[in-house]
């Protein structure tokens, strides 16, 4: 009986060891396919832009564009430049974001002070290139807030970035701010092509860009909703994507009211 009470025993722990095995390959399979899609993605997103610039100047040493020319082709080459800077600055960030290896810098002031350095940029009809925004902010806003404004700023952006880069000039942009009991809620809407329901979920996965962006010529990486979801949960917050009843879609960003530490102990898990 003791002898059986063993071999039971044994079989438990090797089908222990077993499962946690088979678990620890799962993890390394879901590591190497994650590593896999990155390198894939960024490869190709370097690649393009590069070989462009290097075609144009190519053409420019070998003597086939002319004189007069150059200065159109120079310009090209620095739209290039500028993409291929623009994603390996945006992958710098998001790593360190997913790996908590930034820290934030949480300053404490009231809504309004929060909603005025967030959005000051947004003022210049430059950066909405004919689109009009409009604003819907609540009578009291002096409840005191926590955040890093530098990082809030860049998730704010991006969502607003978006918002234009997705609507057609002479269209609306509304930002909402909303007091919820624990949170501050901002809801910014735009009327542009909006984005399929089934892709709703999938937007702020880093690369992900739904068909339509990745076929229009309208330029960008799939990182600046992965970079503004990393910052939203630094901060205890989170932020939403859904669709508006006209074209278009609104992103909700949310707040929280109670102080935000520092934090570096929630290491997020890299997407697969
Ligand atoms: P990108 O650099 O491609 O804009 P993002 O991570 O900011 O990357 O967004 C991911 C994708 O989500 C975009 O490629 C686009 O397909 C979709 N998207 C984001 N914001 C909007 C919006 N306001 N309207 C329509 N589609 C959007």
């Amino acid at each position: 009986e003791e002898l059986e009470h063993k071999v039971e025993e044994r079989t438990l722990a090797l089908k222990q060891a077993n499962d946690e095995l088979r678990q620890r390959i799962d993890e390394l399979t879901r590591l190497g396919n994650w590593r896999k899609k990155w390198f894939s993605h960024i490869s190709h997103d370097l690649k393009t832009p590069a070989t462009i610039a290097g075609g144009f100047i190519d053409a420019i040493i070998d003597g086939k564009v002319q004189p007069a020319h150059i200065p159109r082709y120079l310009d090209k080459i620095s739209d290039r430049l500028w993409t291929i800077n623009q994603l390996v600055q945006n992958l710098y960030d998001l790593s360190l974001l997913e790996t908590r290896q930034t820290r934030l810098k949480p300053e404490t002031m009231p809504v309004y002070a929060l909603l005025e350095r967030l959005l000051a940029k947004w003022n210049d009809p430059l950066v909405l290139k004919g689109r009009t925004l409009n604003y819907e902010l609540p009578m009291i806003m002096d409840t005191p807030v926590t955040a890093d404004v530098h990082y809030l700023g860049r998730a704010v952006d991006n969502v607003l970035d978006n918002a234009v880069k997705y609507s057609h000039p002479g269209s609306a942009i509304t930002i909402q701010a909303r007091m919820a009991p624990r949170s501050l809620l901002l809801h910014v809407s735009d009327c542009g092509i909006g984005i399929p329901s089934e892709s709703l979920k999938h937007v702020f996965d880093s690369f992900y860009r739904v068909d339509p962006a990745r076929n229009s010529g309208v330029p960008g990486s799939g990182l600046g909703l992965a970079i503004a979801r990393e910052v939203l949960h630094m901060h205890g917050g989170e932020i939403h994507a859904s669709l508006n009843e006209n074209p278009g879609c609104t992103f909700t960003i949310e707040i929280p009211l109670e102080e935000v530490e520092p934090d570096v102990s929630q290491i997020s898990k890299a997407p697969v």
